[in-house]
């Protein structure tokens, strides 16, 4: 008979013979690894602390081996808060992250306050969740090795301007962050979103051998995945030109229809808001706002 794990138990999906991941709404966002010989990395660790604190249990439980590095994708809220778990591990971001943390209101006691009202269960794990800072910076590319095994980090600005993927070019699978939210509508509405920045860098991994995409957001996918977000972020791009030629604002612009998902309004609303300005040349603007995702 099957063994069936316990309710509370976070689940490992297999997705390569080396590489695993956590789709769990607890974590707020996916959480991954990769499983080196003797030691396991791991690439995003989710948002509330007791449900990335047992990822961790289940993940050394399952390999029988310790967690020593985490990378972390950026630093949105949902990708950070649960660090705390994490702390004695070599945290690794791209160099830009430091400020990003640094100047992020979900830091602040009026950013605590609006997670805490917008979670539906009370937020009474925000209480738990500690500032971690990485303690190994990536400019440009980074490569965690282990005999013939190789993941390899690469800053990459498009999502936030301090995204950072993973690629494990032995099994091709590739851990995108929020630079694909599969399934669904984008969020691209960070002040510091680099649109051109972002499309340039799936082109890029049309190129690259991929069979697996890890999201940082929705399921695991492939490159179908990957040529359908570059898709509806052109004709954003597209649809943001026609609208600026056309003397229109924000909210004229056309969203394209590639998804019929959009998890929040306000993903949206924010997205249009920061493309608008940025192909019109204007400066980011530093609007408070709910938080970021
Ligand atoms: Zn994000």
């Amino acid at each position: 008979m099957e063994k069936r794990p316990p309710q509370d138990e976070i689940v490992l999906q297999q997705v390569s013979s080396s590489t695993v991941v956590a789709i769990d709404p607890r974590l707020g966002s996916n959480a991954g690894a990769v499983v080196f010989e003797d030691f396991i990395v791991a690439v995003d660790v989710g948002m509330r602390p007791f449900a990335s604190r047992e990822f961790r249990r289940v993940l050394e439980a399952t390999y029988r081996r310790p967690v020593r590095f985490v990378c972390v994708t950026h630093y949105h809220a949902d990708h950070t808060f649960g660090l705390g778990p994490f702390k004695d591990c070599v945290v690794v971001g791209s160099a830009a992250i430091m400020s990003a943390l640094a100047k992020s209101p979900d830091w602040t006691p009026e950013g605590q306050e609006r997670w805490r009202v917008g979670d539906t269960e009370g937020g009474a794990w925000l209480q738990e969740v500690e500032r971690v800072w990485p303690t190994l910076l990536v400019h440009g590319r980074l490569d965690i090795v282990r005999g013939e095994q190789r993941l390899e980090l690469r800053a990459s600005p498009g999502h936030t301007e301090c995204s950072l993927y993973g690629y494990f070019p032995a099994e091709k699978v590739l851990f995108a962050g929020d630079l694909i939210f599969a399934d669904q509508v984008p969020f691209a509405g960070d002040d510091t979103v680099d649109p051109e920045r972002w499309i340039s860098t799936l082109k890029s991994w049309v190129q690259l051998e991929v069979a697996q995409v890890i999201p940082g957001h929705g399921p695991v996918s492939d490159t179908t995945e990957i040529t359908r977000q570059l898709e509806f972020l052109e004709t954003l791009r597209a649809n943001t030109l026609t609208a600026l030629d056309q003397g229109q604002g924000p909210e004229e612009i056309v969203v394209p229809r590639t998804y019929a998902e959009v998890r929040e309004p306000w993903f949206v609303e924010k997205t249009v808001r920061r493309w608008h300005s940025y192909y019109a040349g204007g400066q980011p603007r530093a609007d408070a706002g709910p938080a970021a995702d």
